[in-house]
């Protein structure tokens, strides 16, 4: 099961199994802590091991956005 937490800004982070913070090291502080049926897009989870489905929008971007450089 992943739970997730989603900031102010929409950036949805994993938590660790403990609940205790997310991968990228956040603090889950329980009044902001929502749980989110959305897939996480924190790429510092990501980094950190979270688990992230395969194809997520973060890698999709970071392509779409590399290809449209070196096009221009
Ligand atoms: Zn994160």
């Amino acid at each position: 099961m992943n739970v997730r937490q989603a900031d102010g800004s929409g950036v949805v982070h994993v938590a660790k199994p403990q609940m205790k913070e997310t991968y990228c090291g956040r603090a889950v502080d329980e009044e902001e802590w929502v749980i989110t049926s959305k897939e996480a897009n924190c790429t510092a989870c990501a980094r950190s091991g979270a688990p992230m489905p395969q194809g997520a929008t973060i890698s999709a971007a970071d392509r779409g956005r590399a290809s449209v450089s070196t096009e221009a």
